[in-house]
């Protein structure tokens, strides 16, 4: 298609398929964004993303990164009623049951429903002179050259009208489908190796429900957060969201799952290891029922360790990474892959996708599938090697976390990087490990152990 428009096609038109056609406008005439729903216009959940009826913040690092790929987006969100406060100070965080000191970091936490979100960055993207939507088309197979190492196209099938399948053409094929993508088994029809896959299983239960509520149990503040942990394994997110609505979502891993009928529901709240959410919910109204969600294994596909790929098509988002969601970071490895995609773009030549799936897993992915998979290993449960390097982490975090109750500077640090502001191995700097190890044994004595000189002059 060279003296023709160049033309990307992204697959999937949610969050990873967004970021994409954002970065491909820069490059490409054409950008068609291609899904099985309707998008433009919509307002609420829908069927292709059925986790957009659970809760979904998105980090400081995703923010800073829409923000920075949709200047003024942050703006647009607190303009159509959503809350905003400080990413650590705003939110009562606690581990093991315990509150975690904090201090305002000077981040910016904007909660917003997921469809509010989602349609905010879409209403972005459709102002994109170079992108267009194809909507209520399901993708059936990708198109490659008689050879195999070129995919050259989509073939979709029309969900509406005569149901007739269409082959659109591209120079480049982006993946945004998702958990469930096909390229695996696609790459595996057309004879190339298996997509190598890390699993890890954590049997994850989420439900969530929404309120109205005359009081403010938040006293100024944005959320409480007591986050699962191997001693007290259910865990919860309570927060304010947009135009007065409040959002709970309470989980619990290896099977202990909150219940949907609204009794059962109220009585897993209860058993939370704080009593907080339980009495704030007493003056509550819910404005829908419960909605569960179960979410078996996160999945890393492996594309940077295959031997041969086909040019002309990448991969992104869920379809690469799909993150145990209790984290919260999907939506921010959306956009920083997103960031990557851009770094492999040139007018003049096409992205090498062994080069684009080695930075996007070096770069982007290591980070916070290390750190997260660490801390669901922590389970006992949960099947899977833990070589010595897991366990010292693992010990390591616990002091973190330990720390974070006593001290504030050590919250600030671990939220820095859950947030993926830092990378985690900013924990280990000298001046933050003294901090742990002070604020740890101060936990541990009941927050006798006084401060070294060197700690309480910071
Ligand atoms: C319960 C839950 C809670 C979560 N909470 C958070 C959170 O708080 N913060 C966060 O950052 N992330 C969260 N995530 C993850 C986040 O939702 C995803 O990372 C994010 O949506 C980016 O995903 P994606 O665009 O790659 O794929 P998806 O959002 O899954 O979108 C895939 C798109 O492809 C379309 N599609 C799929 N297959 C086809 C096909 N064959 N034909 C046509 N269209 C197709 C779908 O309609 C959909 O629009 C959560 C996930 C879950 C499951």
């Amino acid at each position: 298609m060279s003296e023709r428009a160049r033309r990307a096609l992204v697959l999937g038109g949610s969050y990873g398929g967004l970021f994409a056609a954002r970065v491909l406008s820069e490059q490409y005439d054409e950008v068609l964004i291609v899904d099985r729903d309707r998008l433009v216009g919509e307002t609420g959940p829908r069927r292709g993303r059925p986790q957009g009826r659970q809760i979904n913040a998105m980090h400081v690092r995703g923010l800073q990164v829409t923000e920075e790929l949709f200047p003024g987006f942050i703006k647009e969100l607190v303009a159509d009623g959503c809350p905003t406060g400080d990413y650590a100070g705003s939110v009562r965080w606690f581990f093991n049951g315990q509150p975690l000191r904090r201090e305002d970091i000077g981040y910016t936490a904007v909660p917003a429903t997921a469809p509010l979100m989602e349609r905010h960055l879409r209403e972005r993207v459709e102002q994109l002179p170079e992108v267009r939507f194809v909507e209520r088309c399901d993708i059936v197979d990708l198109v490659t050259t008689d050879d195999r190492t070129r995919v050259t196209g989509a073939r979709v099938r029309h969900l509406e009208g005569d149901g007739g399948e269409e082959v659109i053409e591209a120079d480049l094929v982006v993946d945004a489908t998702g958990r469930g993508s096909r390229t695996p088994a696609m790459l595996e029809k057309f004879g190339y190796p298996r997509v190598p896959e890390d699993r890890i299983k954590i049997n994850l239960g989420y439900v969530t429900q929404h309120y109205e509520m005359d009081d403010d149990p938040w006293e100024g503040d944005l959320a409480f957060i007591p986050v699962a942990f191997p001693d007290s394994p259910r865990g919860a997110i309570f927060t304010q969201t947009d135009h007065g609505k409040v959002e709970l979502t309470v989980y619990g891993l290896l099977g202990d799952h909150p219940p949907t009928d609204q009794e059962g529901f109220y009585g897993f709240v209860k058993s939370l290891s704080v009593p907080d959410i339980h009495e704030a919910l007493r003056g509550a109204r819910p404005i829908d029922e419960p909605v569960a969600f179960h979410y078996p294994v996160t999945l890393r596909r492996r594309y940077e360790r295959m031997s041969r790929l086909p040019a002309g098509l990448v991969v992104t988002g869920d379809a690469v990474t799909s993150f145990n969601p209790v984290y919260a970071q999907g939506m921010t490895v959306a956009a920083l892959s997103a960031l990557t995609l851009r770094r492999h773009l040139r007018r003049d030549a096409e992205p090498d996708p062994a080069a684009y799936f080695r930075d996007l897993a070096r770069n982007v992915i290591d980070a916070p599938w290390d750190m997260t998979t660490t801390v669901d290993l922590g389970f006992p449960g949960v099947p899977g090697h833990r070589p010595l390097k897991v366990r010292f982490l693992q010990r390591y975090l616990a002091l973190v976390q330990a720390a974070a109750t006593q001290d504030a500077k050590v919250t600030t640090a671990y939220m820095r990087a859950a947030g993926m502001v830092d990378q985690p191995q900013a924990l280990m700097r000298p001046a933050t490990l003294l901090r742990v190890l002070v604020g740890a044994l101060r936990h541990r004595t009941g927050g006798q152990a006084r401060q070294p000189a060197l700690v309480r002059q910071r």
